[in-house]
């Protein structure tokens, strides 16, 4: 039976409620976060509201969270590591990518605006989006 967690999902415009969702496991470079903390930001609002041109429904909103490694398929985090998260992927191979400029990447992704973010009680993030403290 797959394990299920409670999550704020967003199914369109005004169309949002708090649902059982199918946790997923973490692939090669991820980790399993449990989120302790999850910050609600103007964009999240207009996520909600049908004003963000870029959310992909349906979306877990939430990209300002940080929380604790519970499972980890990266060498560089172990399971009980607090770590906060830098919200923007990019695709890793332009030019702004190899620049390190990610935020300029024209295939940019968000967690929580263009895949499933922090208003859940896990949430899979690429170990390389994770900053430990
Ligand atoms: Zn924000
Ligand atoms: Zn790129």
């Amino acid at each position: 039976m797959k394990r299920k967690m409670k999550a704020f999902v967003c199914r369109g415009p005004k169309q949002f409620s708090l649902e059982d969702v199918e946790i997923g496991e973490p692939e090669i470079g991820e980790v399993k976060l449990k989120v302790l903390y999850a910050g609600i930001c103007g964009s999240d609002l207009s996520i909600v509201h049908g004003r963000n041109p870029f959310a992909s429904y349906p979306l877990i909103p939430g990209h300002e969270f940080v929380g604790e490694v519970v499972e980890s398929k990266d060498a560089s985090f172990r399971v009980g590591q607090l770590a906060a998260v830098m919200p923007v992927v990019g695709c890793g191979e332009c030019e702004s990518c190899h620049l390190g400029n990610v935020n300029r990447c024209r295939k940019v992704k968000l967690y929580g605006v263009h895949m499933n973010g922090g208003f859940a009680e896990y949430v899979l993030v690429k170990a390389k989006n994770l900053i430990p403290f």
